[in-house]
Order: structure tokens, then sequence, then C-alpha cells
């Protein structure tokens, strides 16, 4: 198999994100297909080629989950809209919707000037069941204000978009983003018993509990960052750090 695609489960696949472009993720459900987040738009031919090489045609997509309204993650959503169910939290369907360039990052010059459309605008705890896998939707704002995380709770495995990179690097605080929520957003991931991030953009993780751990204190440096955050804290789930 390509090297720009890895299975990282049984019927879950990893597509590496093109020229800036987000990674994609693919899990084959008993029920659905999901893509996480369909890229840049200008990757688009990138990203075809790689669901092809799984067995998949753009049509075989049957809902798209964005993790967030940037463009780098939606920009491709417009070639499956019309025939894929297109997911987002409802502050990312906002910013969508009414093409919120502020916040989704579109520049002039982009093709993608047409409207996207948002079928589904999710909640916190929203959960796609798939047969032989569960998606929980987790609201993780910080990064942007309609970013969320997706849990597989079996493999105890979680996407994380631009929320949280491998070795526990943040992402920055943008248009529609708050370094409170960021923070709380991350103690509240730090709850769950994880054993892989499959993040937006870099390397996977399999080693999540040091990973949150540096994540916390990273978030609390957000509001300190010259100096070193004196806040003290602890951690909620020791046991992810095991
Ligand atoms: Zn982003």
């Amino acid at each position: 198999m390509e090297t720009n695609i890895v299975e990282l489960n049984h019927n879950i696949y990893l597509l590496k994100g093109f020229d800036n472009s987000s990674h994609s993720y693919v899990i084959k459900g008993d029920y659905r297909n999901i893509l996480i987040d369909s890229g840049l738009d200008s990757s688009f031919p990138v990203l075809q080629e790689q669901l092809l090489k799984i067995g998949l045609k753009i049509r075989d997509v049957d809902i798209i989950l964005n993790t967030h309204e940037h463009f780098d993650h939606i920009g491709a959503n417009r070639y499956f809209q019309n025939h894929s169910l297109i997911a987002a939290h409802r502050f990312a369907a906002t910013k969508m919707k009414f093409n919120d360039k502020y916040v989704t990052l579109y520049k002039s010059g982009d093709s993608n000037e047409i409207s996207l459309h948002v079928h589904l605008w999710m909640e916190n705890k929203t959960r796609l069941d798939l047969g032989n896998f569960v998606l929980d939707i987790i609201h993780t704002p910080g990064h942007t204000s309609g970013s969320v995380c997706i849990y597989e709770p079996s493999l105890k495995c979680l996407f994380t978009g631009d929320t949280l990179f491998a070795g526990g690097v943040l992402s920055y605080i943008a248009e529609s983003g708050s370094v409170g929520d960021y923070i709380n957003s991350i103690m509240t991931l730090n709850t769950l018993n994880i054993k892989e991030i499959y993040p937006g953009h870099g390397n996977m993780s399999s080693n999540p509990g040091e990973d949150l751990k540096n994540a916390v204190h990273n978030a609390m440096c957000f509001l300190n960052k010259d100096e070193k955050t004196n806040i003290t804290y602890t951690l909620t789930n020791e046991k992810n750090n095991s």
C-alpha cells in the first residue's frame, strides 16, 4: 500500500494530507462509510486517488465528519455534499453555511466560493453507530469554537483535528477560539481512556497519557506565555499516564 495511506486498524485508514492539507481518515462501517475531514479543495485529486486505493469511490462516502470549520479541513466537502451527509458541530456549521471567511480562513482567489452544505449540526455527545464501530462526538472548543474530537470507545482512539497533536502540542487560538475553552477541552479529554491519538496534521501518537499531560501544561501556558506557569492542577485520569 502506498505510503500516503496507512491502515491504522482493520477498516480504519489514515489518508495523509498533501501540500498543507489536513489528514483525512476513513472508517468503513457496517452501515455507513465515514470520512473525517475532506482536506484542502486543491488536494481533492489526491484524496480521490487515496479513496480509490482503499476501494471507495466518492459516492461510497456516506458521511463526512468535519472536526472544525477551517478551510484545510472542509475545503473538499463540495465534491461530496450533493450525495454525502455533511456533519459538523453547530458552531462550525454556522461558519460554513454563511461562508464566514474570517473564521474559516478562506482567502479570496480560493476556488471554493460556493456555499458549503452542512446537513447535520452536531452537539456534544452525538453518537454515530456504525455497527462495527461507534463514534462519539466530543465538543472541544478552543482552537476554534466549533472544534470536536471523535472518540471510538472499543479501540480507545481519538481523532483530534487541530485540537491536539502528537506530543501534546496544541494548535493556535484561531478567530473563533478561546484559551479558557481550550484548557477546559483538554482537561475534558484527559478524563477519557485513550490509547491512540489520530490528529489532523503530523504524526499519530501511541502515548496519549504523556501527550495529554503535556497538553494540559501547554494549555495552561497559553495564559502566561512568557513565564513558566505556576498554576497547579491535578490530572483527572492518572491511569492514562501509566
Ligand atoms: Zn484548524
